[in-house]
């Protein structure tokens, strides 16, 4: 080409992985290839950024493990045999096989598994599909069914789940937006590394302490986030529960704690039956309890409903209408006063006077907010955590307040999402990734035959041999549209090569407040096609093409329709802010969602589990005191690092030249007695499987305590995968199961490589 048909052109849009940054990108484009990527300007500046991953994105969308045609499996499933076959021939054998299988089993036996590998709202276009054609849909609900105890939490104690919801278009869920924590005197990072997996919130974190504010950080690791912190706390994993026991016990003995908030805000007053452990309500006159909740009035010496008491005692236990009972509050004292300073140091090995200091600290140093993630959500008990948590934030009266309650990654926020993902207000069956474990070998609830896998890899999951040996054998059939060979793609059917974000238009909330759109730079490579064109396609085939007739930007244009924000100003703009008042702060209105309109750590639901207060229970698997521990006496942990973002990037060239390969992590103590040194090879094992890869020593980790960055793709170690070790067991109290990955004991040992 000569040098006058040369063209370069520079064109706005963004990294759409889970990470949940959304960071705006300008995609330089020479001759139709893509040169250079920079960050993009957003009116807020605070909000130009790029991480390494962004920028490695260029090696990404060129690398030589593209899937560059379909490709219809010919071998035994993962066996690696591939046939490359027509589009054409590739919607019609998955048309021909929904149909049979829909007629063979009803249409819940086809299933599409939403994985979170870019978060553009077009690409979620398999499940208006799964909507239109009545099918289960894994892994969408609250916390995508997948990270889930947080957001339960959430919803228990404030009547939200901490993200989003659908239905409001602005609700924050609970959480505040992390450039409030600017208003913070203390900020508390409980179980999450920002600094590597929401990089961008460390800019806010930074600038809050440069105005003053102190950094504590809980964490097991000393990450990088606890490297920039005041205070590192490094507890034992899976006892903060039993930390925020032991603080909430500091607080209340020291009368810390904010009575005016836990009276008028919380259910700190209402009185709980001692013998049903229920709320006590009022009673008509036919002896049917109404929805009041008494408390205990002490200026007229008895029980009233709440909603008419003029005054209401914290404490105490009391007899109304013949029965015993006490305010929540009392209860939550009861429980806490069992966690003094000398048990929480046994259990969580903090020492007391840190306990203590951090205690009045966090009471007294207001406003204080928590920068919170998912460390403590992968065990087994993580919704009690999170419960003891919001408690603490309670009872300070750090909920609606500036600078006060707690901040996520700023999550996404919902476009015209209803009318998108359940056309004429059809919806699929929502199934949680952890009961399709059961679902698809077992047929319970129902059978599920077919898979359709889009935007995800779900060997990230716990128990890689169950999938392996189980779940996916139970399949009829299939599909997985992805860009790269996963292991998920390995094991499937038929493979559909997907554009990168690169090659194709769509839309994105976020980062909070913007809306950006995710613009075309160059064309699709070999023959990709997007989640939106193979949906629209294999729709037609199913007979359901009515809804998906309409072009992806005549989808987008409806998808945007808030706040006077359109497709050509997107185009013009680049990035558009919602009309929100900033820093977004929840609950300033003292208004919660809960089915008593306060604060309920106390939790009628848990009641059934024994837990209706946030009490401690040592970890499910991931204990001493587990009888497992004498044969496997290592905590293993899998951190998030800033080269992955689940298993997206795993396989990128530009990342893989400065973090090679994976590598466990082991205190230098540990490693002494099993004798390992730097760079050994180690096999890591218990019951369940073992994986071999390199040891690393590091002072670091706390003794006990071995960790893998999470991540990491199966062929990438020596042997097996560090999913191999995990299990999938279900905490009844959930309503929606969760993933325990953390919650798991291993051993380790020297080995060789054979
Ligand atoms: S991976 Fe996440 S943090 Fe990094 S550039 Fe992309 S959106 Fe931003």
């Amino acid at each position: 080409m000569s040098r006058r048909q040369s063209s370069y052109q520079t064109i706005r849009t963004f990294c759409p992985p889970h990470c949940l940054m959304s960071c705006g990108i300008l995609a330089h484009v020479k001759n139709g290839k893509l040169v250079k990527i920079e960050p993009a300007n957003f009116p807020d500046p605070r909000f130009n950024r790029i991480c390494l991953k962004g920028l490695s994105q260029i090696s990404q969308v060129y690398h030589q493990d593209r899937i560059k045609h379909p490709l219809k499996r010919v071998g035994k499933r993962g066996e690696g045999k591939w046939n490359q076959i027509t589009w054409d021939a590739a919607f019609d054998l998955i048309s021909s096989q929904f149909q049979r299988i829909i007629r063979d089993y009803g249409s819940t036996a086809v299933a599409w598994f939403k994985g979170a590998g870019t978060f553009g709202r077009l690409s979620d276009a398999p499940k208006r599909l799964a909507s239109v054609l009545q099918g289960t849909l894994i892994g969408e609900g609250m916390g995508d069914g997948i990270d889930t105890t947080g957001p339960q939490a959430s919803l228990d104690t404030f009547g939200t789940a901490w993200w989003a919801s659908p239905t409001e278009k602005y609700h924050y869920g609970g959480s505040n937006e992390v450039a409030d924590c600017l208003n913070s005197r203390l900020i508390v990072i409980w179980g999450a590394n920002f600094a590597e997996t929401a990089p961008h919130n460390m800019r806010f974190i930074f600038d809050a302490m440069e105005k003053g504010a102190k950094l504590v950080v809980i964490d097991p690791r000393f990450s990088p986030t606890a490297s920039k912190a005041d205070t590192w706390i490094p507890i034992r994993p899976g006892t903060d529960t039993c930390l925020a026991l032991g603080l909430l016990n500091i607080i209340i003995s020291e009368g810390l704690y904010d009575k005016e908030f836990l009276t008028n805000y919380t259910v700190g007053p209402f009185l709980v039956r001692d013998d049903t452990r229920f709320f006590l309500r009022e009673e008509n006159e036919n002896g049917q309890e109404s929805q009041n909740v008494l408390v205990w009035d002490p200026t007229q010496n008895k029980g009233v409903p709440s909603t008419t008491a003029k005054t209401a005692s914290l404490t105490g236990s009391y007899l109304v209408n013949g029965v015993p009972c006490k305010p929540a509050f009392q209860r939550l004292i009861d429980l806490a006063s069992k966690y003094d300073l000398q048990t929480v140091e046994k259990t969580t090995g903090v020492p007391s006077e840190v306990v203590k200091q951090f205690a009045e600290e966090y009471a007294t140093k207001k406003p204080a907010s928590m920068g919170l993630l998912y460390g403590l959500d992968r065990w087994y008990f993580g919704n009690l955590t999170y419960r003891s948590l919001f408690t603490l934030m309670s009872i300070t009266g750090q909920i609606g307040i500036k600078g006060g309650g707690f901040f996520l990654s700023d999550p996404t926020h919902c476009l015209n999402e209803e009318w998108w993902g359940f056309p004429d207000g059809k919806k699929p069956k929502f199934l949680d990734a952890l009961r399709m474990y059961d679902a698809i070998p077992n047929g319970e609830p129902y059978p599920i035959k077919a898979l359709w896998v889009y935007r995800g890899n779900f060997f990230r999951h716990s128990n890689a041999n169950r999938i392996i040996d189980e779940i996916l054998p139970a399949l009829d059939f299939i599909v997985v549209a992805d860009r790269f060979l996963t292991q998920t793609a390995q094991y499937a059917d038929l493979v559909l090569p997907v554009c990168s974000s690169f090659e194709t238009t769509d839309i994105q909330v976020g980062p909070f407040p913007y809306v950006q759109l995710q613009q075309k730079a160059i064309d699709p490579l070999y023959e990709s096609k997007s989640d939106f064109e193979i949906t629209v396609e294999v729709a037609k085939r199913l007979g359901v093409g009515d809804y998906f007739n309409q072009s992806a930007e005549e989808y987008i244009e409806q998808l945007v329709n808030i706040d006077s924000i359109t497709l050509n100003r997107l185009k013009e703009e680049g990035a558009i802010a919602l009309e929100v008042t900033r820093p977004h702060v929840s609950f300033l209105d003292k208004h919660f969602l809960t089915p008593s309109g306060r604060v309920e750590f106390y939790v009628e639901r848990g009641v059934e589990f024994g837990q209706e207060l946030p009490i401690y229970i040592e970890p499910e698997e991931g204990s001493p005191q587990n009888q497992l521990a004498k044969k496997y006496p290592l905590i293993f942990l899998q951190s998030h690092s800033r080269f992955h973002v689940h298993t997206s990037f795993a396989n990128n060239p530009d990342l893989l030249e400065i973090n090679p390969e994976p590598y466990v992590e082991i205190n230098p103590v540990d490693a002494k007695k099993r004798n390992i040194t730097d760079d050994d090879l180690v096999a890591v094992f218990n019951d369940r499987g073992e994986v071999k890869l390199k040891a690393r020593l590091n002072e670091g980790i706390r003794p006990g305590v071995v960790d893998i960055h999470h991540g990491w793709w199966a062929k990438q170690f020596d042997k097996g995968s560090y999913q191999d070790l995990t299990h999938e067991k279900i905490n009844p109290a959930l309503a929606i199961p969760n993933f325990s990955y953390f919650d798991c004991l291993v051993e380790i040992k020297k080995t060789r490589r054979v």
